[in-house]
C-alpha cells in the first residue's frame, strides 16, 4: 500500500489517477491530509464515498502512531511515537504563555505562542557530549512523511490548526545528515506554516547549509556552537573536526540572510568547560561576525546519560550572558521547558524506559 503522507498534490495525483481521476481530486486529498487532518480516507467527506472505498484498499496515510504522551506542568508535552518499522522517535510541543519571554523567537518577547520540536533521524551519530540521543548513537533518516506526520499527529491530539505554529527542526537526530528528506518536509510543510516561523537546527554540516542556502523560501537558521574555538568546540562536538570554525563560518557568511534577519547561535553551558567569561568574549567576537544572536541553553543534566556533566549556576549563566551581551551581540536564555517530561533540549531519547547509554 502507498504512503500519501510524504507526497506533494502533483505526485498524490500522479499516485492516485486511476481512483480519483480528475486534476481537483489531488488537491483535495492533500488539503485533507495536511490543512484537515484527516488519518483515515472515511474522514473526507468530500470525496465520493466509492472513491473513498477505492483509495482504502490501494493507499495509506502512514501518520506515525502516538505511543506515549508525557505531559509537564509548564505545558510542554512529548509524544513518543513508534513508525511503521518500528523504529521509535519523539517530538516536542511546547507552549508559551504571555509571562514567559520566547526564545523560539525572540524578535517578539512574551508573545504566546506553540511551537512543535520535530525530529529528522531515528536518533544520531553526530555524539556531541551534552546530548542524549547523540549517546544512542546512529539511527536510520526518517522520510519527510514521517517528519510531516509527527506535526500532523500533535495538531491532530493538541486540537489547533493551520498557521497557529512555529516549527524548530531540534528534535532527534541532525536535519541536515538527511537534507533530501528535510527538504521535501519543509516544501509540504510551507502550506501550514510559514518559512519565516521554521528554524531548521544544524550541528554545523556545511554541505547541508549549503543545499538548504538554494532554497527559494529558506527556514530560519540555528546553529549549536557551544565552543567558541576549535579545540574547545571539538570536544563537545566530534563534527568540528570535519567543519571546523572556520569552514563553519565561511559558509555561514554566504547563507543569504533576508534583511533584519539573524543566524541564531545555540550555546550549551557546562560547568568548567565553556562557561568562563573569558568564553564569553571569545563566543562575541566570533558570532558578532555576522548578524547574529545566541541562545543560551544551561545544560539539562542526566547522570545516567551525561555523567559528569554539570550545569553550571544561575549566576554563572547570567554573567556569561552579560558578558555576550557586553560583546555587542543580543542573547536569550533558554531556560529550558518539559524539564519534567524529560523533554528538553537534547533529552530525547526515543524511549519509554532509558536504554543504557553507549560507552564513548
Ligand atoms: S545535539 Fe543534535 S546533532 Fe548533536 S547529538 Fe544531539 S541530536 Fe545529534
Amino acid at each position: 500500500m502507498q504512503d500519501l503522507l510524504g507526497l506533494s498534490p502533483l505526485d498524490i495525483a500522479r499516485a492516485v489517477r486511476d481512483v480519483a481521476p480528475e486534476p481537483f481530486r489531488a488537491a483535495q486529498i492533500f488539503q485533507w491530509i495536511h490543512a484537515r487532518r484527516a488519518a483515515d480516507f472515511t474522514e473526507m467527506t468530500s470525496l465520493p464515498k466509492a472513491m473513498r472505498e477505492a483509495l482504502a484498499e490501494g493507499f495509506v496515510i502512514g501518520v506515525p502512531k502516538v505511543i506515549a504522551r508525557t505531559p509537564a506542568p509548564d505545558g510542554t508535552e512529548k509524544f513518543l511515537f513508534e513508525l511503521a518499522d518500528g523504529a521509535r522517535i519523539e517530538a516536542v510541543y511546547i507552549v508559551e504563555s504571555k509571562k514567559t519571554p520566547s526564545w523560539t523567537d525572540p524578535e517578539t518577547p512574551g508573545a504566546s505562542r506553540i511551537t512543535i520540536c520535530l525530529s529528522s533521524q531515528a536518533g544520531c551519530a553526530v555524539d556531541c557530549a551534552f546530548c542524549v540521543t547523540g549517546r544512542m548513537g546512529a539511527g536510520r533518516n526518517l522520510t519527510a512523511g514521517e517528519i510531516v506526520g509527527q506535526y500532523l499527529a500533535i495538531a491532530r491530539a493538541k486540537g489547533f490548526g493551520p498557521h497557529a505554529a512555529n516549527v524548530v527542526f531540534m528534535g532527534m537526530g541532525e536535519p541536515l545528515l538527511n537534507v533530501s528528506q528535510v527538504t521535501r518536509a519543509l516544501d509540504l510543510l510551507e502550506e501550514e506554516v510559514s518559512p519565516k516561523r521554521t528554524t531548521v537546527s544544524t550541528a554545523g554540516v556545511v554541505p547541508g547549509i549549503e543545499s538548504l542556502a538554494g532554497r527559494p523560501h529558506r527556514p530560519n537558521l540555528a546553529v549549536s556552537l557551544s565552543g567558541a574555538d576549535d579545540s574547545t568546540r571539538t570536544k563537545l562536538m566530534p563534527i568540528n573536526r570535519t567543519y571546523p570554525l572556520a569552514e563553519l563560518f565561511a559558509a555561514l557568511k554566504r547563507w543569504p540572510l533576508e534583511r533584519g534577519r539573524k543566524i541564531t547561535f545555540e550555546y550549551v553551558l557546562i560547568e568548567g568547560v565553556n562557561d568562563t567569561s573569558a568564553d564569553a568574549v571569545k563566543l562575541a567576537a566570533l558570532v558578532r561576525t555576522l548578524p547574529a544572536k545566541v541562545n543560551l541553553i544551561p545544560l539539562n543534566e542526566s547522570k545516567e546519560w551525561l555523567p559528569g556533566l554539570k550545569r553550571p549556576s544561575d549566576a554563572t549563566v547570567n554573567a556569561f550572558a552579560k558578558a555576550v551581551v557586553g560583546g555587542g551581540v543580543p542573547v536569550t536564555v533558554r531556560w529550558s521547558k518539559g524539564l519534567q517530561a524529560d523533554a528538553a533540549c537534547g533529552q530525547l531519547k526515543g524511549r519509554e524506559e532509558p536504554r543504557r547509554p553507549r560507552s564513548r
